[in-house]
């Protein structure tokens, strides 16, 4: 789990105020219905700055959610992109952090119908981050409780309420002694993990599954997609039997919390000759590079906040 501390300056629709003094009255819808919409995003110190990642590409998606909702944030995307920075320096970080923008839908009573006049509030807080898990891996257990489908919830929009399914594969996953769950969809092909995006390789190729298999089109599976095809490693959006989970040379998450993180075993079926396997490996290291500064290719997935 990540160390929780969050810094005593958060931002709450258009202030800088004490995080002491950021609160919300009881009557929140969101708080009733799991209306709100998210991002976690790092920022990465490499010892000269602290470098937003894909800050851009986040505020977008959290625009892209709270409009799938008809959520009508009162801030431009370029306001939050600059607080989410300003928060950054206003804590005066030096070291790497997780932030955490949201919309939630205020006062709207038990009314269902969000419409654009429903009351919309933007929030945002930032914490120091580690890593989350283990750079030698983690073990899976392959979940009972499905992905939701796209029949029933959007998997497009990172939404509040979406992560009661996540929140339920987890309690499952530890209570069976595994470190993270991996879901199925409905239809019974993989899906990802609460938090993360699913990789597998196959005799040299990195397989991932569809959007039709209803995971979030995260940022960092779109990293490493373009990252690996980039470094000559065949990459395909496939449908992804459970099977083929057991019989994978390797596996491995990816997101923004758990950043690259090797899969060691399946249900207690260990993945390939030993984790992290070669591609796994070298993903982690460019992923790494990328993050800290240190490949130009992708400087412009970094915004500086110093
Ligand atoms: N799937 C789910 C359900 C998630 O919550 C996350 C984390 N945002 C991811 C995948 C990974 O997405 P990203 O790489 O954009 O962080």
């Amino acid at each position: 789990m990540i160390k929780f501390e969050p810094c005593p300056t958060t931002w709450f629709d258009g202030k800088y105020m004490p995080l002491a003094k950021a609160h919300v009255p009881i009557i929140t819808h969101a708080i009733h219905y799991g209306t709100s919409v998210f991002e976690g995003i790092r920022a990465y110190w490499n010892g000269d700055n602290l470098n937003v990642f894909r800050l851009e590409d986040h505020v977008a998606r959290l625009f892209k959610s709270a409009q799938f909702y008809s959520m009508n944030v009162r801030h431009t995307q370029s306001e939050i992109t600059k607080a989410i920075v300003g928060i950054c320096a206003k804590n005066k970080l030096r070291k790497s952090c997780y932030i955490r923008p949201f919309c939630f839908v205020g006062n709207f009573g038990i009314n269902l119908e969000i419409t654009h006049r429903a009351p919309i509030h933007t929030a945002m807080y930032v914490f120091p981050a580690k890593r989350l898990y283990d750079t030698n891996g983690i073990t899976v257990g392959v979940s009972s409780w499905r992905k939701f489908s796209d029949s029933s919830i959007s998997h497009m929009a990172k939404a509040g309420g979406n992560y009661l399914n996540a929140i339920i594969a987890t309690q499952e996953a530890h209570r069976n002694g595994y470190d993270e769950a991996l879901m199925l969809d409905s239809r019974g092909l993989v899906s990802e993990a609460p938090g993360e995006n699913v990789f597998i390789v196959r005799n040299g190729r990195l397989l991932t599954p569809t959007l039709a298999s209803s995971p979030l089109e995260g940022l960092t599976r779109n990293c490493i997609m373009r990252i690996a095809s980039e470094s000559g490693i065949q990459t395909q959006e496939i449908d992804i039997a459970r099977s083929e989970l057991y019989v994978a040379d390797e596996i491995f998450l990816t997101g923004t919390a758990a950043e690259i993180t090797p899969v060691t075993s399946i249900d207690g079926k260990s993945i390939g000759a030993g984790s992290p396997g070669p591609i796994t490996k070298s993903m982690m290291q460019a992923y790494n590079s990328v993050v800290m500064d240190k490949d130009g290719r992708y400087a412009d997935w970094l915004t500086p906040v110093y």
